[in-house]
Protein backbone atom coordinates (compact mmCIF):
# COMPACT_ATOMS: atom_id res chain seq x y z
CA UNK A 1 0.00 0.00 0.00
CA UNK A 2 1.51 3.10 -1.25
CA UNK A 3 0.75 6.51 0.90
CA UNK A 4 0.36 10.19 -0.12
CA UNK A 5 3.01 12.18 0.98
CA UNK A 6 1.06 15.44 1.80
CA UNK A 7 -2.04 14.09 3.44
CA UNK A 8 -0.56 10.40 4.32
CA UNK A 9 -3.49 8.94 2.73
CA UNK A 10 -3.49 5.00 1.98
CA UNK A 11 -3.55 5.32 -1.97
CA UNK A 12 -4.72 2.20 -3.94
CA UNK A 13 -2.38 0.50 -6.48
CA UNK A 14 -2.44 2.53 -9.76
CA UNK A 15 -4.33 5.12 -8.25
CA UNK A 16 -0.82 7.26 -6.96
CA UNK A 17 -0.09 10.67 -9.07
CA UNK A 18 3.11 12.09 -8.69
CA UNK A 19 4.14 15.56 -8.98
CA UNK A 20 7.98 16.95 -8.63
CA UNK A 21 8.92 13.52 -7.34
CA UNK A 22 6.21 12.99 -4.59
CA UNK A 23 3.93 10.74 -4.61
CA UNK A 24 -0.18 12.17 -4.07
CA UNK A 25 -3.00 11.16 -3.95
CA UNK A 26 -5.56 12.27 -6.05
CA UNK A 27 -6.99 14.70 -3.69
CA UNK A 28 -3.91 16.34 -3.23
CA UNK A 29 -2.73 16.14 -6.92
CA UNK A 30 -6.04 18.22 -7.68
CA UNK A 31 -4.72 20.81 -5.03
CA UNK A 32 -1.20 21.30 -6.25
CA UNK A 33 -2.54 21.33 -9.59
CA UNK A 34 -5.08 23.95 -8.66
CA UNK A 35 -3.75 26.56 -5.81
CA UNK A 36 -7.37 27.82 -5.47
CA UNK A 37 -8.87 24.61 -5.21
CA UNK A 38 -10.93 24.14 -7.94
CA UNK A 39 -11.23 20.64 -7.42
CA UNK A 40 -14.81 20.64 -5.79
CA UNK A 41 -15.34 24.54 -5.18
CA UNK A 42 -19.08 23.83 -4.61
CA UNK A 43 -18.06 21.78 -1.57
CA UNK A 44 -16.07 24.60 -0.37
CA UNK A 45 -18.06 27.45 -1.17
CA UNK A 46 -21.10 26.17 0.69
CA UNK A 47 -18.94 24.79 3.79
CA UNK A 48 -18.38 28.50 4.28
CA UNK A 49 -21.66 29.86 3.30
CA UNK A 50 -23.10 27.32 6.00
CA UNK A 51 -19.98 28.46 8.18
CA UNK A 52 -21.40 31.74 7.88
CA UNK A 53 -25.23 31.04 8.54
CA UNK A 54 -24.57 29.30 12.03
CA UNK A 55 -21.44 31.17 13.15
CA UNK A 56 -18.72 28.42 12.95
CA UNK A 57 -18.12 24.91 14.49
CA UNK A 58 -22.04 23.85 14.10
CA UNK A 59 -21.55 21.90 11.27
CA UNK A 60 -18.87 19.55 12.65
CA UNK A 61 -19.80 16.51 13.80
CA UNK A 62 -19.20 15.35 16.89
CA UNK A 63 -16.09 13.56 16.38
CA UNK A 64 -15.01 16.11 13.90
CA UNK A 65 -15.17 18.47 16.51
CA UNK A 66 -13.03 15.96 18.89
CA UNK A 67 -10.66 15.46 16.13
CA UNK A 68 -10.02 19.72 16.04
CA UNK A 69 -10.07 20.34 19.73
CA UNK A 70 -7.24 17.53 19.77
CA UNK A 71 -5.06 18.93 17.03
CA UNK A 72 -5.80 23.00 18.41
CA UNK A 73 -4.45 21.37 21.64
CA UNK A 74 -1.75 19.46 20.29
CA UNK A 75 -0.96 21.81 17.43
CA UNK A 76 -1.05 18.81 15.46
CA UNK A 77 -0.35 15.30 15.69
CA UNK A 78 0.79 11.98 13.76
CA UNK A 79 -2.24 10.02 12.34
CA UNK A 80 -1.23 7.24 14.14
CA UNK A 81 -1.08 9.19 17.75
CA UNK A 82 -4.34 11.07 16.86
CA UNK A 83 -6.34 6.74 16.50
CA UNK A 84 -4.54 6.37 19.87
CA UNK A 85 -6.12 8.99 21.14
CA UNK A 86 -9.35 8.65 19.94
CA UNK A 87 -9.64 5.21 21.31
CA UNK A 88 -10.27 2.84 18.84
CA UNK A 89 -13.69 5.43 18.45
CA UNK A 90 -12.19 5.50 14.41
CA UNK A 91 -10.74 2.59 12.20
CA UNK A 92 -7.83 4.54 10.29
CA UNK A 93 -10.30 4.59 7.12
CA UNK A 94 -12.98 6.06 9.22
CA UNK A 95 -10.09 9.03 10.23
CA UNK A 96 -8.87 9.62 6.59
CA UNK A 97 -12.63 10.45 5.81
CA UNK A 98 -13.05 12.52 8.66
CA UNK A 99 -10.02 14.57 7.70
CA UNK A 100 -10.84 14.68 4.52
CA UNK A 101 -14.23 16.44 5.21
CA UNK A 102 -12.17 18.73 7.79
CA UNK A 103 -9.35 19.38 5.27
CA UNK A 104 -12.01 20.56 2.75
CA UNK A 105 -13.85 22.84 4.97
CA UNK A 106 -10.53 24.39 5.65
CA UNK A 107 -10.71 23.31 9.34
CA UNK A 108 -7.92 21.15 9.21
CA UNK A 109 -4.79 20.23 7.12
CA UNK A 110 -2.18 17.66 6.75
CA UNK A 111 1.71 19.53 7.46
CA UNK A 112 4.99 17.30 6.58
CA UNK A 113 7.37 17.42 9.43
CA UNK A 114 10.43 16.08 9.02
CA UNK A 115 9.95 12.70 7.30
CA UNK A 116 6.71 12.84 9.11
CA UNK A 117 3.37 13.66 7.86
CA UNK A 118 1.21 15.54 10.84
CA UNK A 119 -2.23 16.22 11.12
CA UNK A 120 -2.95 20.31 12.16
CA UNK A 121 -5.35 22.74 12.37
CA UNK A 122 -6.12 24.86 9.30
ZN1 LIG B 1 -3.22 13.26 -0.18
Amino acid sequence: MMHCEQCNADIEQGEEREHLGKVLCEDCYMDVLSPVRTCDPWAVHSAKSFEAHTGGAARVTPIQAAILEMLEETGGLEPATLLERLKGKLTQAQLEREFATLRHMERARGEKRGDKVFLRPW
